[in-house]
């Protein structure tokens, strides 16, 4: 695995995306499961955002939330989710169907179970255009599609067939063609490559990579998968405990880790660039979510951890470049912003 990245997006590039102050709940019997705490993060336009972390982190949880979708009893609790300036969280059923699709797309980690076994390729097509625009004709719709399934690699003949006739690959494709033919400006991927063995997310890769340049694509792409985030991303959101812990660009995070968590998530997969044989499983498993306390969320499991870690949950700081004054978001910074919760480098604020 090699980290790889594009041309590092700017803070001075325009934010797509801005979170504030999300929180997001889930009441259940014994509590309240606090998924998603107090997030602030902003989006580039043109980037693409990899948002990792284990299993129960809560990075699934704040990707739905872009689209105002929660799981039950999920509630977004605080904050405001803005993309292109207009917070999402206060549309109605007709304003949030207008987001999804023409301005946020998204591929769901199945595609088998997200399309129609009954209808053709062709009818997905013609019905999703046509959620969105009820006048479309059949004739532009297929000729749109034929352009999107030619962008794919895929050919034109497969339009007449049902999913059941393509390979996993294919369907994943043409799930990513349903939502590319509405033109979206922001693509949601949630753990993409989960159904699809090794050779065909090697191809998927190099293809979102194509398709992000062609259809001048902003992506968040949530996934448990760092090598997929290491070939793919911009920057990363590495997440524990429902917050972000620290954000990077895709080098600083695999070449020069610092949050102690980040660094343990490193050493648990297999990186030829540090020369690393072994796999380590990090020690301890995350905090339970109903029962936080006011102390830093992984101190559990930190080798680092110090007397000030039990008394007090550090806050996401932004690094700043010297003689450089930041917003609280890292705002006017002239490289890419790199963010931190830990005290060990409170010193950065
Ligand atoms: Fe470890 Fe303390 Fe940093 Fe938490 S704040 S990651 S316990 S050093």
């Amino acid at each position: 695995m090699q980290a790889q990245s594009s041309e590092a997006p700017v803070a001075t590039s325009n934010v797509l995306l801005e979170i504030r102050g999300l929180s997001i709940h889930y009441p259940i019997a014994i509590g309240t499961v606090k998924a998603v705490n107090d997030i602030n993060l902003d989006v580039y336009e043109g980037e693409v955002l990899g948002i990792v972390g284990e299993s129960g982190c809560g990075k699934s949880t704040l990707g739905l939330s872009i689209l105002n979708l929660q799981k039950s009893p999920g509630r977004i609790v605080a904050g405001t989710i803005k993309v292109d300036g207009q917070n999402i969280l206060e549309l109605g059923a007709e304003g949030i169907r207008n987001v999804r699709g023409p301005k946020i797309g998204m591929i769901f980690q199945n595609p088998l179970t997200s399309l129609d076994p009954l209808m053709s390729i062709k009818d997905h097509f013609i019905e999703t255009l046509r959620a969105h625009d009820p006048h479309i004709k059949v004739e532009e719709a297929i000729a749109r599609a034929e352009t999107i399934l030619e962008d794919l690699g895929i050919e034109k003949r497969r339009l007449a067939e049902y999913p059941f006739q393509l390979s996993g690959g294919m369907r994943q494709r043409i799930m990513i063609g349903l939502t590319l033919v509405l033109d979206p400006k922001l693509l949601l991927a949630d753990e993409p490559t989960t159904a699809l063995d090794v050779i065909v997310e090697a191809g998927f890769t190099e293809l979102l990579a194509k398709l992000k340049k062609k259809y001048n694509l902003t992506v968040v792409l949530v996934s448990h998968n760092l090598g997929l985030v290491a070939e793919i991303a911009d920057r990363i959101a590495v997440m524990y405990a429902g917050r972000i812990v620290e954000l990077a660009s895709v080098e600083g995070i695999f070449e020069e880790p610092r949050h102690p968590y980040t660094r343990g998530l490193m050493d648990c997969v297999p990186n030829i660039l540090l020369n690393q044989k072994d796999l380590p499983a990090m020690p301890g498993s995350p905090p339970d979510l109903v029962n936080l306390k006011d102390s830093c969320p992984f101190a559990p499991r930190c080798p680092k951890v110090m007397d000030i870690c039990l008394k007090e949950e550090p806050h996401l700081t932004y690094e700043a470049e010297p003689g450089q004054r930041l917003t609280a978001e890292g705002r006017g910074h002239q490289a890419v912003p790199r963010a931190v919760a830990c005290h060990l480098y409170k010193g950065h604020k």
